[in-house]
This record gives structure tokens, C-alpha cells and sequence, in this order.
């Protein structure tokens, strides 16, 4: 608008001086030729020293898209809000150049040089052939993409184009790459069907076993009862085993349904573990073991709940007396220093459990060997039960064991 006022003004000038010279030729009495080149020559030399006037671009009411080269950064607002996203999210150029990496990316896929193009960090062929299918079609696309360093995990990686506004004002088509983490959904997945193929297995094995037994005393030992006497007796310690299988399921199942919760009842320990003893006392004869408990003077309270309380400390003894047997004794030591942690240890100086195996006891079904513990009439959710219970009262389970002299399991409240 102002060049135009400018040019305008500019052209009144020449009109204004041509009128002024006119006036004075006649004033002056030159002839009509005269006056003309006069005119000419005051027009060429009022238009040569004007400026070339320069198109001016037209104002752009709403931003339109524009491609421009990849070096600019995205608006300070945009770049705030995609760092504080917890998922890794990129923001790429149309030439899968990268403009902007959130700090979740730069955490789960290391800093990327801005401008560079997405494949010196990324080199997934999967990835770059989906983000190479939304550049062209411009229309979003999503794969499964798994890492296995530095940890296994798993995503589900999205590609999108996005018109977002730049530095300059202009609305840019880019495309924004985002990683949803589903390695949680995928172990917990992963759990669940272990567990229920775990669990099957456990039940199938006496179930078969049992309608063995009857096949038999129906057919070939119909008549024979001293044989009959006897699978009666095998078929009944197999029912015993599915129904502590049973009631030990059932026992997991309620404890995640409360795992929330934590128990507020005032528990005096000192009599729990006598209590505890004395039910193990036939166990404990049966295996030649002798436990001794190592009590404090006077009250050991902790808040929780008594019955959860004596099945972790059944367990943890009952486990010392069976898998330690050899080591004779079982030792349990409470403790209840003042400015400590209330601890409980059952140490048992059995043959110990190798290193390897110790992180996974707690594990569902998870057994060091599975024929010692199921002629120990283990179901191998013992230490899973204790470890349920445990958490939900706050306090933690400590493993310590050294192969050939002994294992001690800590209970710290
Ligand atoms: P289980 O029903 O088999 O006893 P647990 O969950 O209680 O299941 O224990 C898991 C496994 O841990 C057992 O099968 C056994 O191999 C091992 N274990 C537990 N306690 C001890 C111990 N005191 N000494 C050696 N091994 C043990």
C-alpha cells in the first residue's frame, strides 16, 4: 500500500512539473516543439530515478502449506508440549529429516542430530518403509516394533502426517513418529497364559494319573484288592495334592484382589512363631529336623494381618525343614532392635540354592527342581503366596544362600 502511495506521488510530481513547464513556455513564448522535448526529456529524467517497485507478496490471512528446507525448529509452544509427553515421540520433515526428538525418544533411542535424516538413528526397515508410505500417501500408518538393546522391548510405532506452524509463520506438513510402549501389556500377557498353562499342567498331571487307577481297578485289578488298597492310597495323596493346588490358587487370586491394601491390625510376632513352630513340630520330626527360635524379650508388634502372617512364616519354615533336611536344624532369629527394621530369618544348613536361581523363587510354579519338590508335596507357588503377602504389608523378602552350606530367607517389615 505504501509503494503504491509512493508511485502515486511520484507520477503527481511529473504531471505537476510538466504543468509548470508548459505554463512557463507559454510565459516565455517557446514555440510548441520546444516545449515538448522540454517535457520529454523531465519525464525520462523523474522516471529513471524512481526505484523499481517490487512485487509485494500478497498478505496471507491463514498459513499456507509450503515446503521449506530442513533446518528450522518447530515453535517453542509445540516443542514444550511434546517434551513433557511421556511416550518417545520425533517430529520429522518430508524429508524424513529430523526436526525435534522429545526427551522420552532421546532416553529410549539416544540424541539424534537435528537435520539428520531418521535412518542414522533408526535403522528398522519396517519403520522407514511405513514412514516412507506416509510421506507419499499422506495418510497415517502404524507397525510393531520391537528393540532388543539395551532391553528388550516392545512398541507400537506411528507414523502421521501434521500441519504444524514453524518459526516463520508458515504451516508446514510434517510427520510426527510416535513409540507406544507395550512391553508391560506384552509380559503381563505373556504371565497370564504361562500361569494358566502352568496351573493345567499342574491339575492334568494327578487327574491323569487318578483316571489311570480307576481304569486299572476296574479292568485288570477287579479282583485283587491288596493292589486295589494300594492305588486307593497313591489315588488319594493325588487328590490332596489337586486340592492344595486348588487352595493355593485360590489364596493368589484373593491376595491380588487386596494387593492394594494394606493390613492395620497390631501383630505380636513373638507368639506367632511359637505358634508357627509348634504346627511344624510332626513335619519336622518326620524329617529328622530340630527347630529353634531365637526370640526377643517382650513384644515384636508389626501392622498386618495375622493369618497372611503365619502362612509366610509356615512357608518359609516349612521350605527350611523340607529342602534343608539334610542340615538338621532350623534356626529362626527375630529381631527388634530399637531404630531397625523388625527382621524375621529362618536359616536352614541344608545344600543351599545355586545363584542362578534364587532371583526367580518367587515366580509362579518356578521350582530349582521339579521332582524334589513334588516328593516334597511342593506346589511351587509357596514363595509366590509369601511374596503377595509381603508386599501388601510393605515389608520385603531377602535371599541369601550359599550352595552346600545353607540358605536364609529374610522377612524386613
Ligand atoms: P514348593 O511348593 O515347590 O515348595 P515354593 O514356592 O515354596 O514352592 O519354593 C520354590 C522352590 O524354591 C522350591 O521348589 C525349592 O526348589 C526352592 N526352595 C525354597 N526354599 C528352599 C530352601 N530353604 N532351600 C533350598 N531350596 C529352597
Amino acid at each position: 500500500m505504501e509503494r503504491l502511495m509512493a508511485r502515486l506521488r511520484r507520477q503527481s510530481f511529473v504531471l505537476l512539473v510538466a504543468i509548470a513547464i508548459a505554463v512557463i513556455a507559454a510565459v516565455a513564448g517557446m514555440n510548441g516543439w520546444g516545449v515538448l522535448a522540454l517535457l520529454l526529456v523531465m519525464t525520462i529524467v523523474v522516471l529513471s530515478s524512481a526505484q523499481p517497485i517490487e512485487p509485494k507478496p500478497i498478505a496471507k490471512e491463514r498459513p499456507v502449506v509450503e515446503e521449506e528446507p530442513a533446518s528450522r525448529s518447530l515453535l517453542p509452544e509445540v516443542s514444550a508440549t511434546l517434551s513433557a509427553l511421556d511416550i518417545p515421540v520425533m517430529v520429522l520433515a518430508g524429508d524424513a529429516s529430523v526436526l525435534f526428538q522429545n526427551k522420552a525418544a532421546e532416553k529410549a533411542f539416544g540424541e539424534v542430530v537435528i537435520g539428520a535424516h531418521i535412518s542414522a538413528r533408526l535403522r528398522s526397515p519396517g519403520i522407514l518403509d511405513m514412514l516412507r508410505e506416509t510421506i507419499a500417501t499422506n495418510a497415517p500408518n502404524q507397525i510393531e516394533h520391537s528393540e532388543r538393546l539395551p532391553s528388550e522391548r516392545v512398541y507400537i510405532v506411528r507414523s502421521a502426517p501434521v500441519e504444524l506452524v514453524v518459526h516463520s509463520g508458515h504451516a508446514e506438513r510434517l510427520y510426527v513418529l510416535s513409540f507406544r510402549d507395550i512391553s508391560e501389556v506384552r509380559r503381563i500377557d505373556r504371565m497370564r497364559s504361562d500361569f494358566v498353562a502352568n496351573a493345567s499342567h499342574e491339575l492334568r498331571t494327578p487327574l491323569a494319573s487318578l483316571r489311570g487307577f480307576i481304569e486299572t481297578i476296574q479292568g485288570p485289578a477287579k479282583n485283587d484288592l491288596k493292589a486295589q488298597e494300594r492305588f486307593l492310597g497313591i489315588m488319594f495323596d493325588q487328590t490332596t495334592r489337586m486340592s492344595r493346588l486348588v487352595d493355593d490358587l485360590l489364596s493368589l487370586s484373593r491376595l491380588e484382589l487386596k494387593s492394594h491394601i494394606a493390613p492395620d491390625e497390631k501383630v505380636d510376632l513373638v507368639p506367632l512363631l511359637g505358634h508357627v513352630r509348634d504346627a511344624l513340630l510332626p513335619l519336622a520330626r518326620d524329617v529328622g529336623v530340630e527347630m529353634v527360635l531365637h526370640l526377643p524379650e517382650g513384644k515384636a508388634e508389626v501392622l498386618g494381618d495375622r493369618d497372611e502372617l503365619v502362612q509366610v512364616f509356615e512357608n518359609l519354615m516349612e521350605n527350611a525343614c523340607k529342602y534343608g533336611q539334610e542340615g538338621k536344624l532350623v534356626e529362626v532369629f527375630l529381631k527388634n532392635d530399637a531404630g531397625t527394621p523388625v527382621e524375621v530369618t529362618v536359616v536352614d544348613k541344608g545344600p543351599g540354592i545355586p545363584a542362578e536361581h534364587v532371583p526367580r523363587l518367587t515366580e509362579r510354579f518356578y521350582r530349582v527342581s521339579i521332582e524334589d519338590s513334588r516328593s516334597k508335596k511342593g506346589t511351587g507357588l509357596g514363595l509366590a503366596i509369601v511374596k503377595h503377602i509381603l508386599t501388601r504389608h510393605r515389608a520385603r523378602l531377602i535371599v541369601k544362600s550359599e550352595v552346600g552350606k545353607g540358605t536364609s530367607f529374610t522377612v524386613r517389615f
